[in-house]
């Protein structure tokens, strides 16, 4: 049993729907559509394409839609690989029209007035570096900077530029994103990321336009989204730390440290976090991860992450389904080493005097009972009956080591609980009373055939007329009969 999260990133190389069976069948837990590529069209026919296999293979699949931002891009290579070697010349530009290897074009107008001498343009993840040699403001060939590649490396497609200092005249998210997150949210996905968060506020304007339909993941990849972090956590409904961008803007040391930082204040907030990016990256093209991607799948573990993302290694890549086994191998081997219960136990400690509102003051003192409770009673399973899925959060929080089954009557709220750690999703009827819920739960777990005869349950149950106030507040401790 796996209890961290997969996401993956779907396209070409998962395009046709026995593609993306195998590719969820092989544990993907949410697939991620990265609207950065493609147009929207295209997009919105991939959440019915998600949407019919998940049906027909019975397991619910989680859709998350991850907003461009204002992300600066080159104009595109042409098709196949273009290689950047070390001290050769290149020519960049604001002018539109495709790039090659000796000139690139920029999406970005201000290109020429925002880069000075010396600074260091990197291209896509961080693997090309060019450093500016001169910016010219006239000539016969326009206005241009004149870069030399520092490391060199191969692209394709159309690489992020990032400059120093950029995005400094853009914002985030673009009108564009917005109009990305309406089309998204009306056709029910249940994670919008935002890219490029740099405060609270970014969130806020998505937010404006989406309201309770999806939940917003908050991407920090940017230096200016770490000084306002607490709030960002406090605003957005998960988080991604978004390594390549991450690993731009900050120093490249710094990376892991943020990584454990982030992840940590999303555990004890109660926010599910994504650790993102280059996690099984060589898999693109090799049949098995260097031992070193091993080491880092298992280390987002260790530190607690609810999920882990593949990007190019599932929508690219030769053998997507055969890296998602991988990593859902590595995930589930380094859980049996993962302090949880130490974590549990020092999440109980802290909670007292950081909890929120009284709603969820309640919930976070039931699940903190709940989870040493199910260490008492050896219990088979924690059953969650939760209608927006965040008692079912606020048990995950805890890490506990017995099965944890979110069961909802909310076919969105299912789909929304793929993300968060630990949760089996389960469908129940709408109850009339906590009694039915508590009945309905225990029977849908043993009708699932997780939960047996003789087995003890711990049951998290409200009133089900408390819509939208506090979510559980009934423990029972059930013997299966
Ligand atoms: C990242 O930068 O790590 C990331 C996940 O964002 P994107 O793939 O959109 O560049």
């Amino acid at each position: 049993m796996r209890r961290t999260k997969i996401v993956a990133t779907i396209g070409p190389a998962t395009s046709s729907s026995e593609q993306l069976k195998d590719l969820i069948l092989a544990g993907v837990d949410v697939v991620r559509l990265n609207l950065s590529h493609g147009d929207i069209a295209e997009h919105l026919a991939r959440v019915e394409q998600v949407r019919e296999v998940s049906a027909a293979i019975g397991r619910p699949v989680g859709v998350l839609a991850d907003l461009p931002g204002p992300k600066i891009r080159s104009g595109p290579f042409p098709a196949g690989s273009h290689t950047f070697d070390v001290g050769a010349t290149v020519i960049l530009t604001a002018e539109p029209g495709p790039s090659t290897a000796s000139r690139v074009t920029v999406d970005y107008a201000s290109l020429c007035e925002d880069t000075f001498n010396e600074d260091r343009i990197v291209l896509g993840d961080g693997a090309i570096t060019l450093r500016v040699t001169s910016v010219e403001s006239s000539g016969t060939t326009g206005r241009h900077i004149t870069a030399v590649v520092e490391s060199g490396g191969v692209t394709q497609g159309r690489p992020g530029v990032h400059l120093r200092g950029d995005r400094m005249r853009l914002e985030s998210p673009t009108p564009a994103d917005l109009v990305m997150a309406e089309q998204m949210a009306a056709v029910g996905v249940e994670f919008i990321a935002v890219s490029f968060v740099r405060g609270s506020e970014d969130l806020r304007r998505v937010a404006a336009v989406v309201g309770n339909r999806a939940h917003l993941v908050a991407k920090i990849e940017t230096a200016s989204a770490l000084d306002d972090i607490e709030a960002i956590i406090e605003a957005s409904d998960a988080v991604m730390v978004a390594r390549g961008d991450l690993g731009i803007d900050c120093p490249l040391e710094d990376v892991p440290h943020l990584q454990k930082q982030i992840i940590r204040r999303c555990v004890e907030a109660g926010v599910p976090v994504i650790t993102a990016t280059q996690m099984l990256e060589s898999m693109i093209t090799a049949p098995s991860p260097t031992r070193a991607e091993v080491s880092d799948v298992a280390n987002a573990v260790f530190d607690g992450t609810d999920a882990v993302m593949l990007s190019g290694e599932t929508a690219i890549g030769h053998d997507p389904a055969g890296v998602v086994r991988t990593m859902s191998q590595i995930a589930a081997r380094a859980e049996r080493e993962a302090s949880y219960r130490q974590w549990a136990e020092r999440l109980g400690r802290i909670q007292r005097s950081q909890w929120g509102p009284d709603s969820d003051r309640i919930t976070a003192a039931l699940a903190h009972a709940a989870s040493r409770a199910a260490a008492d009673v050896d219990a088979a399973a924690i059953l969650c009956c939760t209608r927006s899925g965040r008692t079912a959060r606020a048990m995950a929080r805890f890490r506990p080591g017995s099965m944890l089954l979110g069961i909802t009557p909310d076919v969105a709220t299912m789909r929304s609980l793929t993300l968060t750690w630990g949760v089996e999703p389960m469908s129940m009827p709408e109850c009339a009373s906590t009694d039915e819920m508590v009945w309905f739960a225990v029977e849908a777990a043993v009708q699932s055939g997780r939960v047996h005869s003789g087995d003890t349950v711990v049951v998290l149950a409200g009133a089900p007329d408390r819509v939208g106030t506090a979510a559980a507040d009934v423990m029972r401790i059930v013997g299966v009969a």
